[in-house]
């Protein structure tokens, strides 16, 4: 028997298919939100085991009004996931904020139609804790806030700062809601950082990983050669326990009303590329010579504990999260390529 039913919005996505498959491993039936009816065709086509306890919803553009009345019926939980989630905008508002913050409007308002709905788990970011250009030197915890304001999103030319601004804003909006209309829901909101894993989305070409394993597959496939950037944040996690920490956000009392930090731990890419270089020699030539690799600089401060306390989440180590993400692209590449 199935134990309820959690609407995933943005299913097709990297982390959201990771927490779908999450919640239907726990015994919970997903209804998934995508943009086509195509989209979530494909997406259960690649878990038949699932499909038993699996539907969907048509939500072609969040933004749009009502967008989501009809997706919220028959749910007990939410995971709110979907949100643009890439650095290449044209129009601040349109591409990034807007949707961001409308599509979480909607979502909550939706809420109104479904007197079943127990818990909302919104996914937040690291991004709407800390703004890295401007606090580099500050130890990293759930309480802080990036201050960053609309007006100042808006005219921002940086991408990475509007990305960063839509998180923050669509999170306010999500707590804005909770304090000012008093659902019967209770929500919690989830921060990860830089989040790995391997990709189990639907992908019809590796240039359509999403943005964070992009970059470590980038790494493995030659685009550094000459040594990798800097990262603005750097930390990481693995998305299999971001997924669990949704699954154990909607089922834990001591979520209710919580914020949570996810990170395993801090990095320099050059240790990406070291587990690149022992566990895939294969790909040795694509990576920069080891004798550059630079470690140590590891500088960042965090407490990521409360999930680990609360949520009962252990993290995947590095080198784990890193070979199991390589080895699943290069499988997925030969899939592509026969
Ligand atoms: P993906 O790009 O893989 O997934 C984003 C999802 O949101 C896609 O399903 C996309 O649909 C959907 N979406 C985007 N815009 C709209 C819209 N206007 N209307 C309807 N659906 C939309 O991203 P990730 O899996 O990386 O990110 C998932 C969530 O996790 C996001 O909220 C992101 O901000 C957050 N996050 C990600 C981190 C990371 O390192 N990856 C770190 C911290 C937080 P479609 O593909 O059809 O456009």
């Amino acid at each position: 028997m199935s134990r309820g039913t959690v609407l995933v919005t943005g299913i097709t996505g990297f982390i959201a298919t990771h927490t779908a498959l999450a919640f239907l491993d726990a015994g919970y039936s997903v209804k998934g939100t995508t943009r086509t009816a195509a989209k979530a065709e494909d997406w259960i086509s690649r878990f038949p085991t699932h499909r038993a306890r699996f539907q969907y919803a048509v939500v072609a553009d969040m933004a749009t009004c009502n967008a989501f009345d009809e997706a919220v019926k028959g749910c007990d939980f939410i995971a709110h996931l979907a949100s643009p989630a890439h650095w290449n905008q044209n129009d601040n508002e349109t591409d990034l904020l807007i949707p961001a913050i409308n599509g979480t409007k909607n979502l909550l308002s939706a809420t109104k139609n479904e007197p079943r709905i127990k818990r909302v788990v919104f996914t937040s970011s690291l991004a709407a804790i800390i703004e890295p250009t401007v606090e580099a030197a500050k130890t990293v915890v759930e309480t802080e806030w990036n201050p960053i304001t609309y007006e100042q999103a808006k005219f921002a030319t940086n991408a990475a700062v509007v990305y960063r601004a839509s998180k923050a804003l669509a999170e306010r909006t999500f707590w804005d809601y909770i304090e000012n209309e008093k659902p019967a829901w209770t929500g919690s909101t989830i921060c990860p950082c830089g989040t790995f894993a391997p990709p189990l989305q639907p992908l019809a070409s590796l240039s359509a990983l999403n943005v964070s394993t992009a970059f470590l597959w980038d790494m493995a496939n030659g685009k550094y050669k000459s040594g990798v950037p800097t990262v603005g944040s750097p930390v990481y996690v693995d998305a299999r326990d971001v997924a669990l920490a949704h699954v154990r956000a909607v089922e834990r009392d001591a979520a209710k009303g919580q914020r949570y930090l996810l990170i395993g731990g801090v990095y320099v890419p050059d240790q990406f590329i070291d587990v690149i270089h022992r566990r895939f020699p294969e790909l040795r030539g694509n990576l920069p010579p080891v004798d550059l690799l630079k470690v140590g600089q590891l500088g960042f401060k965090y407490n990521s504990s409360k999930a680990t306390e609360e949520l009962g989440i252990q993290y995947t180590a590095l080198e784990t999260m890193v070979a199991d993400t390589i080895s699943s692209i290069l499988a997925l590449r030969k899939q592509l390529t026969a």
